[in-house]
C-alpha cells in the first residue's frame, strides 16, 4: 500500500468527516503513516462515522445530534472500540482547538462550520479551508483571528489552492507579499450542469438534476450552487480575502473541463496556471503536507486525452448568483454574509422542493436588496445579518 510520510508527525481533527471533502480527506490520511486522527465529527450520519471510527479510531467522535450520538456510543461499545462520543455543538469547538491537535480539516458545510472553524483559528491550528461559507461571512475577522494567533490558513477549495500554489511561498502560507506582482487572478468556473440549458426551462428543473455535476461529484448544497454559479460567487469574495485582493483584481472565466483550477497573471505578462485532474484528494494533499509535496492515488493528467480545453466569458444573466457575488465583494461590510444566508435558506428550500430553481437567484437579489449593508466590524453584527437575512428569505420563500 502506497504509504507517505509527512516531515514531522501531526495529528488531524476532521470538521464534517462525513462528507465529501471529509471522506477524501480520510481517502489522503489513509496513506499516511505518521498522521493521527484525534477526532471525527458530523451532524447525524450514524452509519458513516461508525465505519470511520472503526477503521481509524480517533480519539473523539462528535455528533450534534444527540440520539445519533447515543447510537453511535452504543455501537462503538459493543464493537469494543476506545473512541469517546462527544455531542453537541460545543463539542465541535473543543475538538477543533484541544492542545493535541496540529490541523483541523474545516469541512463541514454552510454557517454551522463557522464557530469550530473560528476556534480552530483562534488556537493557531494549521487550519485547511474547505467550509468557504465561514470565511465569505466573516471575511477579516477569520483572517485576522488566523494572522494573530500564528494560524497558517491553507485553502482546500480547488480553484483558491491553485492560486496559492501559482503563488510564491512564504512561511506564513498566505501573505501579502505574495501577491505583490500580481495584476490579477482568474478564477475558473466548469460552468456546471445547466451550461447550455434554455433559459426557459430553469423553472423546472430538479433537485436531482442540479445535483449531477457533470464533473466533481459533491454534497448536494455546493452542487446546487454550482448549478447556479453562487458557488463561484461565494469563492470569489473568498478570493478577496484570502489573498487580499480588491474586486477588481479577481476574474472568473468558464471552462468546462475544470482541468486548469485556476490562474494568477503577474505584471511582467506572465501567467501560471495549476493543472490537475478534478480530485479534491489533491488540494487536500497539498495543504496536510505543505510545504513538502506527497504522493496520492489521484487520477494522472492526461493532456493528449483530453484533447481541448475550452474558455468562455460567463453569462451574468444566465447565472445572477454569480454576479450577486461579485456585487457583494465590492460592497463588502455585512454584504457577503447577507448573500450567503439568503442563499443556505434559498437552496434549502429548492432541495426541499419548496422553491423552483429559478427563484434561488431572486430571494437572493431581493434580500440584498432590502437589508441595508453595515460595516462588518464585529463577529454580533455578522451573526445579526446573518439571522435577519434568513428570516426575510424564508418569508419571501413562503409567501411566493
Ligand atoms: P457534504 O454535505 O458532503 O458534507 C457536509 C459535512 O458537514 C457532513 O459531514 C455533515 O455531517 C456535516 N454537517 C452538516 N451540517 C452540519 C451541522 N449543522 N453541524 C455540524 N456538522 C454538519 O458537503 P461537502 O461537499 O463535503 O462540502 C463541505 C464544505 O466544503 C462546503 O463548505 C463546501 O462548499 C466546501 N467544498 C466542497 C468541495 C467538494 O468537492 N465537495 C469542494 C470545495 C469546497
Ligand atoms: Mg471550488
Amino acid at each position: 500500500m502506497l504509504l507517505n510520510t509527512l516531515d514531522r508527525d501531526a495529528s488531524i481533527t476532521i470538521l464534517g468527516s462525513t462528507g465529501s471533502i471529509g471522506e477524501s480527506t480520510l481517502a489522503v490520511a489513509r496513506h499516511i503513516e505518521n498522521l493521527s486522527i484525534f477526532a471525527l465529527t458530523a451532524k447525524s450520519n450514524v452509519t458513516t462515522l461508525l465505519s470511520q471510527c472503526l477503521e481509524f479510531t480517533p480519539r473523539y467522535a462528535v455528533l450534534v445530534d444527540s440520539q445519533s450520538a447515543n447510537t453511535l456510543a452504543e455501537a462503538l461499545r459493543s464493537a469494543g472500540c476506545e473512541t469517546k462520543v462527544l455531542v453537541g455543538r460545543e463539542a465541535l469547538e473543543e475538538v477543533a482547538s484541544d492542545s493535541q491537535v496540529d490541523m483541523v480539516m474545516a469541512a463541514i458545510v454552510g454557517a454551522a462550520g463557522l464557530a469550530p472553524t473560528l476556534a480552530a483559528a483562534k488556537s493557531g491550528k494549521r487550519l485547511l479551508l474547505a467550509n468557504k461559507e465561514a470565511l465569505v461571512m466573516t471575511g477579516d475577522i477569520l483572517m485576522d483571528a488566523a494572522r494573530q494567533n500564528g494560524s497558517t490558513l491553507l485553502p482546500i477549495d480547488s480553484e483558491h489552492n491553485a492560486i496559492f500554489q501559482c503563488l510564491p511561498t512564504v512561511a506564513e502560507g498566505i501573505g501579502a507579499s505574495q501577491v505583490k506582482f500580481v495584476d490579477k487572478i482568474v478564477l475558473t468556473a466548469s460552468g456546471g450542469p445547466f451550461l447550455d440549458t434554455p433559459l426557459d426551462q430553469f423553472a423546472v428543473i430538479t433537485p436531482a438534476q442540479a445535483c449531477a455535476h457533470p464533473v466533481w461529484s459533491m454534497g448536494s448544497k455546493i452542487s446546487v450552487d454550482s448549478a447556479t454559479m453562487m458557488n463561484k460567487g461565494l469563492e470569489f469574495i473568498e478570493a478577496c480575502f484570502l489573498f487580499g485582493l480588491s474586486a477588481d483584481q479577481v476574474e472568473v472565466i468558464i471552462h468546462p473541463q475544470s482541468i486548469i483550477h485556476s490562474m494568477v497573471h503577474y505584471s511582467d505578462g506572465s501567467v501560471l496556471a495549476q493543472m490537475a485532474s478534478p480530485d479534491m484528494r489533491v488540494p487536500i494533499a497539498h495543504c496536510i503536507a505543505w510545504p513538502q509535496r506527497i504522493t496520492t492515488e489521484a487520477p494522472r493528467l492526461n493532456l493528449a486525452a483530453a484533447k481541448t480545453l475550452e474558455f468562455r466569458e460567463p453569462d451574468l444573466v444566465r447565472f445572477r448568483c454569480l454576479s450577486l457575488g461579485m456585487e457583494a465583494a465590492r460592497v463588502r461590510g455585512t454584504a457577503p454574509a447577507l448573500l450567503n444566508a439568503a442563499n443556505e435558506e434559498s437552496v434549502s428550500a429548492f432541495l426541499a422542493g419548496r422553491l423552483s430553481f429559478n427563484r434561488i437567484a431572486e430571494i437572493n437579489a431581493d434580500v440584498m436588496a432590502q437589508i441595508p449593508c453595515e460595516p462588518a466590524v464585529s463577529l454580533a453584527i455578522i451573526i445579526e445579518a446573518d439571522s435577519r437575512a434568513r428570516s426575510l428569505a424564508n418569508s419571501l420563500i413562503n409567501n411566493g
